[in-house]
């Protein structure tokens, strides 16, 4: 699914007319100017691939972080498995390609003047501008929660200094400790996201404080690659036995309302208290506030977008990708975020060259790691409905790990998984 330059060109040439013999005319016109918010997985491959099929657009991506932490492979790191410097990446392969990077917070996009303005001082003009500035957690949505108590009950959604402080609360706790996690309600970053740090908390756990249990209180009545999780739960971690390390307390009852940092205790929305040793709640979210700023979401606090090009609903020249936009049956994934964006990439370069941009195809994968050598996949090829307004699955493409699965192949999907990470960071930021 990662293309070289080459082969996208080819491809996106086929698909929305952005060819090679297009650039010529390109280049006597005055360069076009892409200006990127955000410079994580949806960001950086736009900037990427916008060069990539076109030098001659003049591309900046700006993006407050010298390091980007990617929160795939994050619980990873949370178990102790992998290194945190294996999710860190920088911007060095971006500007070997020709783009401008920016390491500057856009405060402001005017739409009507088509600039943006950052807290730096700047004010830099576009013809067309990709907004990707991800989530924005509601703690206000979490009685007691906010982005101070989160510095002591961590929500490790945003990678970094946040996976770093629940790997060391985990480190730190006793043998015998309970482990809470709060899930959000759909829509959020990752759907399978919670189960599998659930896996991934009870591996560590079970090798090194085996006395210890994962609860995880969900704001759900089901999750994503459900029947596989818990498969994995029952042969690895004893599921559904007195013993299990991992205990799951279905939604909309055990929805964590309110936390009292100080006595480690969640209220859920039956009123049951939950005390734990270490928690990690997770809040809902919404789009990346810069885009609630700018007025690109609607009341559900994301971004409405036209399907076939990604170009806000709100604001014409503004293109929103990855988690911040409304992208109906794709989940909100650096898979989806890395497939949108070379969407609006294709669709950008046509409308620049005053061509209507052709029908594009979508794909995801998620791979979720439940323990050594289990992993477990969902993936899904996509196309526009006939009517222009959704994205639908296109059938018999894609598919489910099957229960059941021997061992051979679920240790396969390991090796899928990490092999999966390096090629797409390669083709997003290398
Ligand atoms: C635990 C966990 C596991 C996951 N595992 C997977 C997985 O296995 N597979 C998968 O496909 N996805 C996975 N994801 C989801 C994936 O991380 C996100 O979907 C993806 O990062 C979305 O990309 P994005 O570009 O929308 O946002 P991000 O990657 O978050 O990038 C947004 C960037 O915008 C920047 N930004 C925000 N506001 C501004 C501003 N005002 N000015 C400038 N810059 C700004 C931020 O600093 C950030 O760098 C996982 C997520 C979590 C939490």
């Amino acid at each position: 699914m990662m293309m070289k330059r080459r082969d996208f060109v080819k491809t996106s040439g086929a698909l929305a007319a952005v060819s090679l013999l297009g650039m010529p005319h390109i280049a006597r016109a005055a360069a076009k100017k892409v200006v990127i918010v955000g410079g994580g997985t949806g960001g950086a491959t736009a900037a990427k691939y916008l060069k990539a099929a076109d030098p001659s657009v003049e591309v900046t991506i700006i993006e407050p972080h010298r390091t980007y932490y990617t929160c795939y492979m994050s619980n990873e790191v949370i178990s102790g498995v992998r290194p945190v410097e294996r999710i860190m990446h920088n911007y060095d392969g971006l500007r070997g390609h020709g783009v401008t990077v920016l390491h500057d917070q856009v405060t402001g996009i005017d739409p009507d003047q088509r600039s943006v303005k950052t807290a730096e001082g700047q004010t830099i003009s576009y013809d067309a501008c990709v907004v990707s500035p991800g989530i924005s957690l509601s703690y206000d949505k979490i009685e007691g929660y906010s982005a101070e108590v989160a510095t002591k009950i961590p929500h490790a959604w945003q990678a970094g200094e946040q996976t770093r402080l629940l790997r060391a609360q985990l480190e730190a706790m006793d043998d015998g400790g309970v482990v809470i996690i709060a899930a959000p309600a759909e829509p959020f970053r990752c759907p399978p996201g919670p189960y599998e740090r659930a896996s991934q908390i009870a591996m560590y756990l079970q090798q090194y404080k085996p006395k210890s249990k994962v609860i995880i209180l969900d704001s759900k009545a089901g999750f994503s690659k459900q029947g596989l999780f818990i498969q994995g739960w029952e042969r690895l971690y004893g599921y559904g036995t007195d013993n299990s390390m991992i205990e799951w307390h279905p939604g909309p009852d055990s929805a964590v309302i309110s936390i009292d940092p100080e006595t480690m205790t969640v209220e859920t929305d039956f009123n049951d208290d939950f005390t734990g040793d270490v928690i990690n709640l997770i809040p809902p979210q919404t789009a990346g506030q810069i885009a609630i700023d700018t007025g690109l979401t609607d009341d559900s606090g994301w971004c409405p977008v036209d399907m076939k090009t990604f170009e806000s609903k709100q604001h014409k020249g503004i293109y929103v990708i990855g988690d911040a936009c409304i992208a109906t049956t794709m989940p909100k994934s650096a898979y989806s975020a890395n497939s949108q964006a070379k969407v609006a990439v294709a669709a950008i370069l046509a409308r620049f060259k005053g061509e209507e941009p052709g029908i594009p195809s979508y794909v995801n994968t998620c791979y979720s790691i439940v323990g050594k050598n289990y992993g477990i996949s969902v993936a899904a090829v996509y196309r526009l409905s006939e009517d222009g307004e959704t994205i639908v699955g296109v059938d018999g493409a894609g598919g489910l790990t099957p229960m059941d699965a021997p061992a051979w192949a679920l240790a396969r999907e390991v090796s899928y998984a990490h092999s999966w990470y390096n090629n797409i960071i390669d083709d997003s930021f290398g």
